[in-house]
């Protein structure tokens, strides 16, 4: 499924439905390059969840848990991850294989660790669209 925004409120209004619709236990990836908008996908995530919380980018830590909303929001960015062991010293698979909704950045760094059922978010610019174009992909794995 691809879609295409024009702006950030296009695009966090696209995450808003997307965590509207989540299901318990739906993973996604997140990928693209700095400064394209993940995290304001990831905040349109949470305001579907019903999540009013500012969601931050979860830089300094592995997983930032939000339990306030529809279902848990499980907001992953591994860039910092050292070794694949830290993913079990937080007890991943409670969280991939939860109730919640997890959102992992920079998970092509624990590609061996990834459900297979999950579904691959990737975000990309394209300037000759605009500044603000973005095009989102969205990929289901089985
Ligand atoms: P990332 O988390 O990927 O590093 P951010 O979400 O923090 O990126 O920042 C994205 C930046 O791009 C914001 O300043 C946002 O206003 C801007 N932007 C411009 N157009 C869009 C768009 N269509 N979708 C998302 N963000 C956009
Ligand atoms: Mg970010």
């Amino acid at each position: 499924m691809i879609y295409e925004t024009f702006s950030p409120e296009e695009t966090f209004e696209l995450g808003k439905k997307l965590g509207e619709e989540a299901k318990p236990g739906l993973v996604y990836t997140l990928t693209g390059d700095l400064g394209v908008g993940k995290t304001v996908l990831a905040q349109g995530i949470a305001a579907g969840l019903g999540i009013e919380e500012a969601i931050c980018s979860p830089t300094f830590t592995i997983v930032q848990v939000y339990e306030e909303g529809r279902l848990p929001f499980y907001h992953f960015d591994v860039y910092r991850i050292g070794d694949i062991e830290e993913m079990d010293e937080i007890g991943y698979e409670d969280y991939f294989y939860g109730d919640g909704l997890s959102l992992i950045e920079w998970s092509n760094l624990i590609q061996e660790i990834l459900p297979e059922k999950r579904t691959d978010i990737t975000i990309e610019k394209n300037l000759e669209k605009g500044f603000d174009y973005r095009k989102i992909t969205l990929q289901e794995q089985q």
